[in-house]
């Protein structure tokens, strides 16, 4: 989609450091990190927030969590543990209206979340 930050990033356009790059998912370190794992992932397809998927897009969905969970092996803190985040809309702090899945480990957590803990 035309001026998302995100879209710029899976094109190519604007520059990341990837983790992971699947036929349907990117996995790109965020660029302020919250932990020493800190990777969000993404559909290449641009969907606004979870709002826009569910049991019509399950195949997707699924490969989302499938590319989660490979961040999580890749990064190993598999064992170790992690959070998977998903602000939805101003009131949870989306800052970028594409669809991402913060991926947060490497260090013990607090719950609930502090700070950027909650993935904003
Ligand atoms: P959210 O508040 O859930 O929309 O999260 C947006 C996340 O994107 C924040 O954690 C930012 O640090 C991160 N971010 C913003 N711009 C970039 C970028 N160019 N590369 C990587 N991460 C970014
Ligand atoms: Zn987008």
């Amino acid at each position: 989609m035309k001026g998302c930050l995100f879209c710029g990033i899976v094109a190519g356009d604007v520059p990341s450091t990837p983790v992971l790059d699947t036929e349907t998912c990117y996995a790109f370190r965020d660029i302020n990190p919250a932990a020493p794992v800190h990777v969000l992932v993404v559909p290449k397809e641009h969907i606004d927030s979870l709002e826009g998927v569910g049991s019509s897009t399950v195949v997707l969905l699924g490969e989302l969590v499938d590319a989660i969970r490979a961040v999580a092996a890749k990064e190993g803190i598999t064992e170790s543990g992690y959070r998977v985040v998903t602000n939805i809309g101003e009131d949870a702090g989306q800052l970028v209206t594409h669809l991402h899945f913060h991926v947060i480990g490497g260090r013990s957590l607090r719950w609930p979340p502090k700070g950027s803990e909650a993935g904003g």
